[in-house]
């Protein structure tokens, strides 16, 4: 389990959309139960019906703050809702809210143990940030012929959006972080877990170096829900760009979908910048102000850390 492969290293980011277990939407009193009717549960903000407003749901917001204590991270006084902007049939308003320059919870760590050979050594992966985001809603291509359908059940389910920083280096490092998160978060009861019903479902950013270099240019492998496809399709990709690399071909940023079915990840899209969305601050939602007392009362409520039970 050397760190490096055909003497290249490999760096491995992750972005994680932790569906939140609260029973209404992000910001309607819709609900989020899963496997309703299509459009059974989609009122006329998550339609985005003209004069409808996003109204907070404080419990999204307790979620986060408490997933903040659990990775010791900085819970910020005031964060940002802003406007991703973006088109897509399944999302009526043009636009997702989510938070930019400013998240609601900045850093943090997330500590786990690995084998390595004979030894077993902790390994701690720096978060950058999470945020809270709404979800978009969902097109149907399989079920009618020739057309597609919108279910927009799960436009406006309250998402927090864990990112950590380029700090893994092995498939199996990034298997057991995405295992150790998956615990922190059902633990402590904000995220039900469930993978299957895409609950927890992670991206893994994938790059390679030659050892000293700059970080090369990555892939972002999209919506990885069972750790077993997770390894698989890192395993995949790392290969893939190594024999790119050794090939002469420079690596183009994309995201990129894996096929269970043939072992395989297959370009989607060519990845889109920051700039493309043209974030916004949300006029329609004022800064989430979260004071020091709501943070002390989430933390004496909230049931002890495995990781402190541990120590
Ligand atoms: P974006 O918002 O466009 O997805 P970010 O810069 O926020 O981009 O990074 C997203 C994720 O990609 C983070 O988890 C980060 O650690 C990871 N990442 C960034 N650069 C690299 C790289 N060169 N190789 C692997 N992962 C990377
Ligand atoms: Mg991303």
């Amino acid at each position: 389990m050397s760190k490096l492969v055909q003497g290249y290293e490999v760096v491995i980011g992750f972005e994680t959309h932790a569906q939140l277990s609260t029973k209404s939407k992000i910001f309607s009193r819709a609900s989020v139960a899963f496997g309703a009717e299509p459009n059974t549960q989609a009122c006329a903000v998550d339609m985005a019906l003209p004069g409808t407003l996003p109204v907070m749901n404080i419990g999204a917001v307790e979620r986060a703050i408490e997933f903040g204590l659990a990775i010791n991270a900085h819970i910020a006084e005031r964060s940002i809702f802003a406007r991703k902007n973006y088109f897509y049939p399944d999302l009526p308003k043009g636009y997702q809210i989510s938070q930019f320059e400013i998240p609601v919870v900045q850093g943090g760590e997330v500590s786990f143990f690995l084998e390595e050979g004979k030894e077993t050594v902790r390994k701690t992966v720096r978060l950058e940030r999470a945020h809270l985001e709404e979800d978009a809603g969902k097109s149907l291509h399989e079920d009618f012929i020739g057309q597609s359908g919108i279910d927009l059940n799960r436009a406006g389910t309250p998402l927090l959006e864990i990112v950590t920083q380029p700090d893994m280096r092995s498939s199996d490092e990034a298997v057991a972080y995405a295992k150790e998160l998956h615990k922190i978060v059902t633990w402590i009861g904000i995220c039900d877990g469930n993978m299957q019903e895409g609950s927890f479902r992670c991206d893994a950013n994938v790059s390679v170096r030659k050892p000293g270099d700059e970080l090369g240019t990555r892939r972002e492998i999209k919506n990885l829900n069972s750790f077993k496809f997770m390894q698989q399709a890192i395993d995949y990709e790392v290969r893939w760009q190594i024999d790119q690399n050794e090939d002469g071909h420079a690596i183009q940023q994309a995201t990129v979908l894996f096929d269970p079915d043939t072992g395989e990840t297959r370009a989607m899209r060519t990845k889109e910048d920051a700039a493309d969305y043209r974030y916004f601050p949300d006029p329609d939602l004022p800064p989430l102000v979260i004071g020091r007392d709501w943070v002390e009362r989430v933390k004496s409520d909230m049931a002890e850390l495995p990781r402190v039970m541990a120590e």
